[in-house]
């Protein structure tokens, strides 16, 4: 069977599972191929299909997301490695570092709460030269992930690491001060219906905040204050019903707030002030 063959089968078979078949099918053969889509879509289609293809889709038909079985995701125009340590970053996302170049100091020392793989900060320091940051998260195994991003970005002398978890008492102490705080919290409604391809693989720990999924959003806001300094801003990620609720949070903690939307044209960041 020819690499075109195998794909539109395959596509055809992922239909079942997944909105994004052909996609799918295209890059798990880049993959086993070990070249880019488009070198493939140009170059191999009428090659023999390499034989590790049809384990790829096999995973892929079980809902595994398409970024843990190639290990890597495209964010912000970088590539990032992603495991099942970390949230893959999501398109909708690039919002928060949107907002972050738009707003920052050109040298601004950015803190990014909850960095799973690094993503926010990495595209943030990558796009800003002489800009510097720390990323915390609660999963030493994410922040394996983060340094080695950081070190495949050409980072690591600009962004540090920490293990720290912001329920516990303290937290905040001894971190320091911010121009920009950076942060996508879990924001998700505990008993949310979510896609298998989310629910099952990615971790419940970047994903569920409580009831409601405002549940860290009021952990952190609190504390924003003592870690940003004067004139520094906070970019928080937001579910895109979320935003007078988180609003109103971050208003009791004595912040001003102004939304910023995604892509799609839903609600996607407040800057806090
Ligand atoms: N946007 C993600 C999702 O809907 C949730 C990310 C998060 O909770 N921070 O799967």
């Amino acid at each position: 069977m020819t690499v075109g063959d195998a794909v539109r089968e395959a596509a055809q078979r992922l239909s079942a599972t997944s909105d994004t078949a052909r996609l799918d099918a295209e890059l798990l053969m880049a993959h086993a191929t070990g070249t880019t889509r488009s070198d493939l879509l140009m170059r191999h289609m009428r090659e023999p299909a390499p034989t590790g293809f049809a384990a790829l889709v096999e995973r892929r038909s079980a809902n595994e997301p398409v970024a843990h079985i190639l290990g890597r995701q495209e964010f912000f125009g970088l590539d990032f490695a992603v495991t099942k340590d970390t949230l893959i970053p999501r398109g909708d996302s690039e919002t928060i570092v949107q907002a972050a170049l738009d707003h920052a100091r050109l040298d601004a020392r950015a803190l990014d709460m909850g960095t799973g793989s690094g993503a926010l900060l990495l595209a943030f320091l990558s796009a800003r030269p002489v800009a510097t940051g720390i990323g915390i998260d609660i999963s030493s195994a994410a922040l394996a992930v983060a340094q080695g991003n950081s070190e495949t970005l050409g980072l690591q002398d600009r962004a540090d690491f920490r293990v720290t978890s912001w329920l516990d008492d303290g937290w905040a102490d001894d971190l320091g001060k911010f121009d920009l705080i950076l942060c996508n919290p879990p924001y998700v409604e505990d008993d949310a219906k979510l896609d298998p391809d989310v629910r099952n693989f990615e971790p419940a720990s970047a994903l569920f905040a409580g009831p409601e999924g405002l549940d860290d959003y009021r952990a952190i806001a609190p504390q924003l204050g003592k870690l940003l300094l004067p004139g520094g801003i906070a970019v928080l990620e937001i579910g895109w019903k979320q935003a007078g609720a988180v609003s109103a949070i971050a208003r009791e903690s004595g912040f001003e707030t102004e939304l910023r939307h995604d892509l799609a044209g839903r609600p996607r960041a407040l800057i806090l002030r």
